[in-house]
């Protein structure tokens, strides 16, 4: 079955809750047509508050905790996110590694207790510069997605975004190639690690813009776009998803 391409915006540690409320008022009424993709907003956890959205959008907190109340002063769990009718959680993200020491078991609790309660893990992976340079690049993707999906059943519900540390937030991107051959060993990966399961989405993350999202979103295997820069403005995150819709519509 064809997947249903989807073009998520990380919004970080951007907007309020007026201004992430004003940004998918504005996004969803330009983007009424919008029918072959599914769109995702993830805002700071303030923003999921009290904000509605119907498909083809839905809502991502940006991280969660793994337990389900307790004396863990800063975090949220995944009932409260559910409780705000989020969908998605994004894990794993490089930001969360790097700046915060999120460490693979770590994001593995993550993606269990958010398959646990009912809501979809979209788990990052991506390798450094270094790591790249030193030819790691698909070891790298196998330790995390095995350490990722440890003890995790099925590919049900799960979001893969492949997004190089080197092209977030820098304005490289990966080239058609480099993009192309990694998505090609995830899915060879998880082929691997889960044999019976269906296709899954693989989204590629890294300076993705209305510049590059055409070329993108044609490369085999790339079945949408993890959006940090570009998508907190209006005018960019609805360039790019109307690209994508253009696309599916285009091979449909
Ligand atoms: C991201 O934060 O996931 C990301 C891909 O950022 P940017 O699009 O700004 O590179």
């Amino acid at each position: 079955m064809e997947l249903t391409p989807i073009v998520a915006g990380n919004w970080k540690m951007h907007k309020t809750p007026k201004d992430g409320h004003s940004f998918v008022e504005k996004t969803t009424n330009l983007l009424l047509e919008i029918n072959h993709v599914s769109v995702i907003f993830a805002p700071p956890f303030t923003g999921l508050f009290d904000i509605d959205v119907q498909p083809p959008f839905y809502l991502a907190a940006q991280n969660c905790h793994w337990e389900e109340q307790g004396a863990y002063t800063g975090e949220i769990s995944v009932a409260m996110i559910r409780d705000c009718s989020a969908e998605y959680v994004i894990l794993g993200h490089s930001e969360r590694r790097h700046v915060f020491g999120e460490t693979d078991n770590w994001i593995n609790r993550k993606v269990i207790a958010v398959l646990a309660g009912g809501l979809k893990p979209i788990l990052c992976i991506g390798e450094t510069l270094d790591q790249r340079e030193a030819g790691e690049t698909d070891l790298v993707l196998k330790n995390q997605l095995e350490q990722g999906l440890a003890e995790v059943e099925s590919l049900q519900n799960i979001v893969i975004a492949y997004e190089p540390v080197w092209a977030i937030g820098t304005g490289v991107t990966a080239t058609i190639n480099q993009v192309e051959s990694a998505h090609e060993s995830v899915r060879g990966i998880l082929k691997e690690i889960f044999p019976d399961s269906n296709d899954i989405h693989v989204l590629y993350g890294g300076s993705v813009k209305p510049a590059n999202a055409e070329e993108l979103i044609q490369v085999p295997g790339v079945n949408g776009f993890l959006i940090g820069g570009a998508s907190l403005d209006v005018e960019s995150f609805t360039s790019i998803t109307r690209t994508v819709e253009t696309v599916q519509k285009r091979n449909l």
